[in-house]
């Protein structure tokens, strides 16, 4: 990029734009582990480290207050960055808080906001330990840090995947995606005709998982109960396919996923099919699941094979064989991180 010429954010994307502005950065402390480009950058502290991770929540860009309550964003701003804690086998400890606020917000819907905030806080055992507050122009911003503890040998980086390591994944995937559709579809009906009452067909399920999604702190505990570290490990906050990119690409690994093991919820599949949406498509590329997707060496399959909401969904490859979709039919498509369409 020369001087005195303009370009686009667009032209780079969200990772080339990271990588363009801190490619001049380069770390100058030895307590620093890891920097830029995990879920969370981890710094050494004695026998433990600490791990650190933050995340930016902008109205009309991350949530629509049309749709979403403002105690349970409060909820979901501080888990998905608690994800982001856990995605590196690590346990959140604190979190710090700050918003921008235009006047259109008052003192009690901002106290909706942090009841949400103080039942996540309750649920996971964080604590709330300082943020920063100032106005905006327009709408709510939300910007939480994440401080959690990890042992460094326990800790898990996107970085550690192997060839013949088993590919998991929690829970299941593509059911937030559907229930924002649902929701959108409502806003835009209720926009023209405000005295129809919302009708979410009592789709519990994908609704819940959009607006009030939890972290997967069981499954650490898991981990360290079976005495399993798996060999990488990402949060799926963008969709399967993206997270299994950045897995490859900071492993320098391949991987082929078995379209039969990718788990996704009945309630899910079902609304997917009446909104002529892929099921697969959606856990592909859906997004804001916050499960965990990570890799574990084979001897370790004992290990996953009998706990409960684990499902084996492939294998890692060489580089060189790419990134691979085995469909049910027995195709082999090449994965697209931002997505692979079967229509
Ligand atoms: P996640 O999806 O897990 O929250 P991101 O994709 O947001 O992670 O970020 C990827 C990496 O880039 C992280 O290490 C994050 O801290 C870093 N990062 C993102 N934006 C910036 C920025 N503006 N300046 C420095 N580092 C950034
Ligand atoms: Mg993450």
């Amino acid at each position: 990029m020369q001087e005195g010429q303009r370009t686009d954010v667009n032209t780079l994307g969200e990772f080339g734009l990271i990588d363009h502005l801190t490619k001049e950065f380069p770390l100058q402390q030895p307590s620093t582990i890891k920097g830029i480009g995990d879920d969370a950058a981890v710094i050494e502290n004695g026998d433990l480290c600490t791990v650190v991770s933050t995340d930016m929540l902008v109205e009309g860009i991350h949530f629509d207050l049309a749709y979403m309550p403002l105690k349970h964003l409060g909820y979901k701003s501080v888990v998905v960055n608690l994800s982001d804690i856990y995605a590196m086998n690590a346990t959140p400890k604190q979190i710090t808080v700050s918003i921008a606020i235009s006047n259109r917000f008052s003192v009690e819907s901002l106290g909706e906001l942090y009841e949400g905030i103080r039942l996540a806080c309750e649920m996971y055992q964080v604590d709330l330990v300082g943020g920063d507050t100032c106005s905006s122009p327009k709408g709510l911003t939300i910007s939480i840090t994440a401080i959690g503890q990890g042992e460094k040998n326990r800790l898990c980086y996107r970085s550690g995947a192997k060839v013949g390591d088993l590919i998991c994944i929690t829970g299941d995937l593509g059911a937030a995606y559907l229930g924002l559709q649902l929701l959108e579809r409502e806003k835009q009906i209720w926009e023209k005709h405000p005295d129809i009452q919302p009708d979410l067909e009592d789709q519990k399920y994908v609704v819940g998982r959009q607006l009030k999604p939890e972290a997967r702190r069981d499954m650490i505990e898991t981990f360290q109960k079976s005495a399993l570290i798996p060999t990488s490990m990402i949060d799926i906050s963008d969709g399967l396919a993206s997270e299994i990119f950045h897995i490859c690409k900071q492993s320098g690994v391949g991987a082929l996923i078995e379209e039969s093991g990718i788990p996704i919820n009945q309630e899910a599949q079902l609304l997917a099919l009446k909104f002529k949406l892929d099921p697969v498509t959606c856990a592909l590329n859906g997004g804001e699941d916050y499960e965990l997707l990570f890799t574990i060496n084979p001897n370790d399959v004992e290990k996953v094979k009998y706990l409960p909401d684990i499902y084996i969904a492939g294998e890692i490859l060489q580089a060189k064989e790419g990134i691979k979709l085995n469909t049910k039919g027995g195709n082999l498509h090449d994965l697209k991180a931002q997505g692979w369409v079967h229509f």
